[in-house]
């Protein structure tokens, strides 16, 4: 048995005593790439990680639940037995307070539960650490219930979770990767009708490692950067007479432009011009292997920057010094403003780009990046 499958067991001893009935374990995740074209209905890309969430979980018969998580000093929070609200939920027993809540909103019968979370996806470093936390919860509930929903129904689930009880009006592509994700692969998404490709993407079998550099600076969901860039869409969308960007091709954007006023033509753009960089990605990494989608990166960065405007002194500085220290692809990811970058950077020259971007951050006064080395990993399933 693996050191993490015995931690979280040991945690839940001490916690709960006792034996839990099984351990389960979801990921995070990185967008490789397809940014702002979630919302567009198009096309997205991103991949399960080596940093995931753990559970042990055991069931109650008073219906009682009982959260621990081994990060923070918050101690075992409660929740009611017979009706989970959100108005009780308080810290990060939201997430599986949700899953409880959605799985019951489909008439599965969610018995109590002690639950110990050990995770070790970094919080807030735009990897999805709640993602993580509601993923292994459901996969949890999932099998102790035996209510066998399969992945995308479980994906619908802890979406409606986070849409309807946590209150984060987010789209399906984190839920996707930590739930279909597999080792050496991406996930290719249509988020139109939500169908699922495995791509490969053996970064590490080709000698390159995916560097995420955490920014530190805050942004959110609610910002209304985002909200500004998703009406842009929608007009945009609306003026050219489709039902989503989706529908809008490369051989569009010329009459696109005599439509539009100049800023929601490039908001219109990049959306465009992003979906096909996901087909071009994924037909790279068919063909040609991991370092061939290099440019498709580079050119994601510079359309977010120049026509989305969603990056930012920071990200802008990640993806600059790490290209200029060997990354042979860097670009933002995430919503924007903030949050973190990725970097595709041959194995040799991970420490020179991890000092040059640590370097390059300290000579502008801005806070010292958290830098992380990712690489496709399983998605959610059962330790033990
Ligand atoms: P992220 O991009 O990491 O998902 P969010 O703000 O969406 O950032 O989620 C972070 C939240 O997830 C934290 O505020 C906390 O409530 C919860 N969280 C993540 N990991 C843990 C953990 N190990 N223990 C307790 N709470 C956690
Ligand atoms: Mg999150």
């Amino acid at each position: 048995m693996s050191w993490a499958i015995e931690h979280v067991i040991g945690a839940f001893r001490e916690a709960f005593d006792g034996e839990p009935d099984g351990v389960w374990t979801a990921p995070g995740r990185v967008n490789l790439i397809g940014e702002h074209t979630d919302y567009n209905e198009g096309f997205v890309l991103p991949f399960a990680i080596d940093l995931a969430a753990r559970v042990a979980v055991r069931v109650r018969s008073d219906g009682a639940i009982r959260l621990f998580s081994t990060a923070g000093s918050e101690g075992v929070a409660k929740l009611s037995a017979s009706e989970v609200r959100r108005e009780d939920a308080r810290g990060w027993s939201v997430y599986p307070a949700g899953v409880v809540w959605a799985l019951r909103e489909r008439g599965i019968r969610v018995p109590g539960f002690d639950l110990v979370l050990d995770s070790d996806v970094p919080l807030g470093a735009g990897l999805s650490s709640s993602h993580a936390i509601e993923c292994a919860v459901a996969s949890a509930l999932n099998e102790l219930t035996g209510a066998g929903l399969d992945a995308p129904e479980l994906v619908l689930t802890t979406q409606r979770a986070e849409n309807a009880f946590v209150g984060a009006p987010t789209g399906i592509m984190d839920q996707s990767a930590s739930l279909r994700g597999e080792a050496g692969h991406a996930v290719f998404l249509d988020c139109r009708d939500q169908s699922v490709e495995l791509v490969p993407f053996d970064a590490p079998g080709a000698g390159l490692v995916t560097l995420v550099i955490d920014t530190r600076v805050a942004h959110s969901h609610a910002d209304g950067g985002y909200a500004s860039r998703r009406a842009a869409c929608e007009l945009g969308a609306e003026v050219l007479g489709v039902k989503a960007l989706r529908d809008v091709a490369l051989g569009d954007l010329d009459e696109a432009r005599a439509l539009l006023d100049d800023t929601t033509f490039r908001r219109v753009r990049h959306v465009v011009t992003e979906d096909q960089r996901v087909l071009d990605t994924v037909q790279a990494l068919r063909t040609a292997g991991p370092a061939a989608i290099a440019p498709y990166l580079d050119a994601s960065h510079a359309s977010m920057r120049d026509d989305f405007e969603i990056s930012c002194d920071e990200l802008d500085t990640a993806v600059e010094a790490s290209r200029a220290a060997g990354a042979i692809g860097a670009r933002m990811t995430g919503g924007g403003f903030g949050g973190s970058a990725i970097a595709l950077v041959p194995a040799e020259d991970e420490a020179g780009v991890r000092d040059a971007v640590s370097a390059a951050f300290s000579e502008r006064g801005y806070r010292a990046p958290r830098l992380f080395t990712v690489s496709p990993a399983d998605g959610a399933r059962r330790l033990a």
